[in-house]
């Protein structure tokens, strides 16, 4: 299909929450997208994540099929070796050749983007969008003109470390992340001090 405008949501998702579900639907609706795939990533390069890369990618086709038009790719899961963008969105143009990409993250990541893999061909891939909270600073990393775009989104708000953290301390995740991706983490006892 020619013409597609798709959203890439790059994340951990350590858990996914409903800050990121919020934050693609306002993507959407500012790009005209016509769909937003959700990537998680699998080993990503300067940290491990707390829940295995299959762990992220169960609980984030969960909260997703809430969702009509937002689908799941397993593409950075799937690879081996460390996670790079630039290897995301050449599988994705390999599945959608016509397709306009916009690459969706958070704004802290996307800050560091002149340093990422092959950066000069990411420029060419996609456009960048930076998601942000709240009273943190908007700063659009060095780039060509018009290739960056930052956006505030409130319900960001949520974050996956606070999610974590109010596991362990037996708070109430209600309203913070979509039902299906509490039971899951429930049934896999996931961020106890005990994943895998
Ligand atoms: P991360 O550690 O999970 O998150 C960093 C910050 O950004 C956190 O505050 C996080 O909030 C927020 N965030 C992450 N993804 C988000 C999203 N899609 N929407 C809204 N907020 C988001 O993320 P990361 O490991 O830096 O990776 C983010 C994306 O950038 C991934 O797709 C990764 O592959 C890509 N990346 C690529 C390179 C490279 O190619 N060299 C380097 C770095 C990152 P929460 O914790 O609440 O999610």
């Amino acid at each position: 299909m020619s013409n597609l405008r798709l959203g890439v949501m790059g994340g951990t998702f350590d858990p996914i929450h409903f800050g990121h579900l919020i934050a693609a639907e306002a993507v959407a609706k500012s790009y005209e997208l016509d769909s937003v795939i959700f990537v998680p990533t699998g080993n990503s390069w300067q940290k491990n994540s707390l829940a295995s890369a299959q762990h992220r990618l169960a609980m984030t086709q969960l909260a997703i099929s809430y969702f009509p038009d937002f689908q799941v790719s397993s593409v950075d899961v799937e690879r081996t070796g460390d996670t790079y963008t630039v290897d995301t969105l050449r599988d994705l143009k390999g599945q959608y050749p016509t397709a306009q990409f916009f690459f969706i993250t958070g704004a802290d990541s996307l800050a560091g983007i002149g340093t990422w893999k092959d950066s000069e061909e990411l420029w060419n891939l996609a456009h960048f969008v930076g998601v942000t909270r709240p009273g943190h600073k908007l700063e659009v990393p060095k780039s060509p003109a018009g290739a960056v775009t930052l956006l505030e989104i409130p319900a960001l708000a949520i974050s996956s470390s606070e999610i974590r953290a109010k596991v362990v301390s037996g708070e109430s995740l209600e309203g913070l992340v979509p039902i299906k991706v509490l039971e899951y983490m429930d049934k896999h006892n996931l961020y106890r001090g005990n994943n895998d």
